[in-house]
């Protein structure tokens, strides 16, 4: 479950985030949407602490932190209930893809070589990679780039993975494999925040829709309500524009 209650963020003169109100639920998938520029890679930033939010209070399950008193402390245990995938993967290239699956199971969360490499290759063969184990980044097409990134996300077995347009560098064939995993994981229940412009996909899995406006979550629905009955105005021609 994540909780985010009030969440502000400027850089310099810009108010970007004005006072983000927004929950998950253990269990569930929210997409969440809007225009360019209205702040969801801010909003993800600053869940996870790659941006240090100025106001408001996030709970990442039993974990609880207020925006004025963020230490390192705070990062590390927040780092360890989070994963986040990136549009650009952000893979390491110097390392296979097992190694990029047990490299945190290793050195962040402390396990045995043997039992990360079991893991590694469970997370592995759950997105289809398996077979390419042994494969450097360099050698794998975009959508297996991704489908690795996902698997060490799943890995770590964070409360709450956090997605950033995982399928918006991809060419269009391979953005399905990736939504396919996606979508998997979604049915078995991991608790995941996604920022997509695949509209038909964040109405196929999503449990609820949050739209963002101008640095505020205006409507949160499930996306039968929010694609075709939103309650703001705003809401309406941001999906006429895309729908
Ligand atoms: P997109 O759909 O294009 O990815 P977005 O909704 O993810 O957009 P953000 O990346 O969160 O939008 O950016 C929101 C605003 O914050 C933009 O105006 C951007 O220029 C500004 N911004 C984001 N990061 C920084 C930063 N590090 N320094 C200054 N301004 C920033
Ligand atoms: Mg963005």
């Amino acid at each position: 479950m994540i909780d985010i209650r009030g969440v502000q963020k400027s850089f310099k003169n810009t108010v970007v985030l004005k006072g983000v109100n927004l929950t998950v639920e253990e269990g569930e998938t929210v997409a969440l949407i809007g225009s360019s520029g209205s702040g969801k890679s801010t909003l993800l930033r600053c869940i996870n602490l790659l941006e240090i939010p100025d106001q408001g209070s996030i709970a990442i399950g039993d974990y609880k932190f207020k925006a004025h008193d963020i230490s390192r402390h705070t990062k590390k245990e927040v780092r360890k209930r989070t994963s986040m995938v990136f549009q650009s993967f952000g893979l390491f290239e110097n390392k296979t893809a097992l190694e990029n699956v047990t490299e945190a199971l290793i050195v962040v969360q402390k396990k045995k070589k043997n039992e990360a490499i079991e893991i590694g290759r469970f997370y592995l063969d759950k997105v289809g990679m398996l077979n390419r184990a042994d494969y450097y980044p360099t050698a794998l097409s975009g959508g297996q780039k991704q489908r690795v990134a996902i698997a060490r996300a799943l890995a770590l077995n964070p409360q709450i993975i956090l997605f950033d347009e995982p399928t918006s560098a991809l060419d269009p064939e391979l953005v399905q494999e990736v939504l396919q995993v996606i979508k998997q994981a979604s049915d078995e229940r991991m608790t995941m925040l996604i920022v997509t412009h695949e509209m038909d996909f964040a109405r196929e899995v999503s449990d609820k829709v949050a739209f963002m406006d101008d640095g505020i979550v205006l409507e949160v629905a499930p996306p039968e309500k929010l694609f075709f009955h939103p309650e703001h105005e705003r809401t309406k021609q941001f999906i006429d524009r895309y729908m």
